[in-house]
């Protein structure tokens, strides 16, 4: 029986490792296989406090995971496959065929990126088509690359590929994007970037061999279609909340989001939720690893609560955190 078992191992899962080891919890945090959070694909961190000059986001993910294990956090790895929070203890199943138990349960689990849903584009992941320009960026040397999306994940990922790529064209289905100033005013600076308006991905083109050699574009103004050839195209339309496991546990939001009450108390009290699960607006290192120290907070103190020889558990089903 675990005190608090935490899943997740980015920022706000990390941190609330640090603060639940320091107040003596004993936190098992669950790291899925691919650990670390969406930090370990970016590169320079410049906004994460304390780096004057910067910091690589794997670099910063390794020494937030070295910091929780200084104070004495074990960790797991493996992917959570189901969560039952009706009851308690609560259980929590890894890959199938682990079970914990635990009187606290910390989800950290974070978002992931959205693809866009057209034809070839899952088929083709991973042979041009990208998500992420910090992993996949190197593989197009001198190429022509596109990158779907108006906001500050497409900003960012157009600005770093030019390191690689001969030219970088992104495609808006508006014409105006909703990155922050700083980030449009950058990308439109760089002068390996072009810009193509009201423009949607209707399809992805793919050579016999599997590789990616254009795409097919909607202009959603005229109506009419048109190729454009390219080797590699980065999707940046932003991410959705990794609540599978949790679906018919907890309440969450219409977007998706685990819906918090009260600092990161969920629907269930006893559970918690921390980081880009439950924000679908800030979604920033800073405030995952914010919230990441609310939730250790706020655990600690529920654990307080149960010792108290007066204190009464709320019924699990049906509860809403106080
Ligand atoms: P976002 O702000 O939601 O932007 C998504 C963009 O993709 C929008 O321009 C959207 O178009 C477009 N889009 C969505 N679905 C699409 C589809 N099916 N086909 C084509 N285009 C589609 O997501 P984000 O850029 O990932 O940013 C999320 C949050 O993280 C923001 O708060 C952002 O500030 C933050 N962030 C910060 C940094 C940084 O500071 N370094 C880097 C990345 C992200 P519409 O505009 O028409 O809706």
């Amino acid at each position: 029986m675990r005190n608090v078992v935490i899943i997740g191992s980015g920022p706000a899962g990390l941190t609330a490792a640090v603060y639940a080891a320091r107040a003596n919890l004993s936190p098992l945090l669950i790291e899925g296989w691919q650990s670390g959070g969406q930090l370990t694909t970016t590169t320079e961190v410049e906004n994460y406090p304390g780096f004057a000059k910067g910091i690589m986001g794997p670099e910063l993910m390794k020494e937030m995971r070295a910091q929780a294990e200084r104070f004495g956090t074990d960790f797991l790895t493996g992917d959570v496959t189901a969560v039952d929070c009706k009851q308690r203890p609560f259980t929590i199943t890894v890959d199938a065929d682990q079970t914990i138990h635990a009187k606290t349960v910390i989800i950290a689990t974070g978002a992931s990126a959205i693809q866009i849903g057209v034809k070839n584009e899952a088929r083709l992941t991973g042979h041009g088509v990208s998500t992420c320009a910090t992993c996949d960026g190197f593989f197009f040397k001198g190429k022509e690359l596109i990158v779907v999306g108006g906001g500050d994940s497409a900003m960012e990922e157009a600005t770093f590929l030019t390191k690689f790529a001969s030219h970088v064209q992104v495609l808006h289905r508006r014409e105006e994007l909703r990155a922050s100033k700083i980030m449009q005013e950058r990308a439109q600076a760089n002068p390996k970037i072009t810009f193509q308006w009201n423009v949607e991905v209707e399809e992805v083109l793919g050579s016999e061999e599997g590789k990616v050699t254009g795409v097919k574009l909607l202009d959603v103004k005229s109506g009419k279609s048109s190729t454009l050839d390219v080797e590699g195209l980065f999707i940046g339309i932003g991410h959705q909340p990794n609540t599978k496991v949790f679906e018919g546990q907890l309440e969450l939001n219409p977007n998706g989001y685990i819906r918090t009450y009260n600092g990161t108390r969920t629907s269930i009290p006893g559970v918690f939720a921390a980081g880009d699960v439950q924000d679908s607006v800030y979604r920033q290192a800073v405030t995952a690893a914010g919230s990441g120290c609310m939730a250790a907070l706020d655990a600690e103190r529920y654990l307080e609560e149960l010792k108290h020889p007066s204190h009464t558990l709320p019924p699990v089903e049906g509860a809403r955190a106080r």
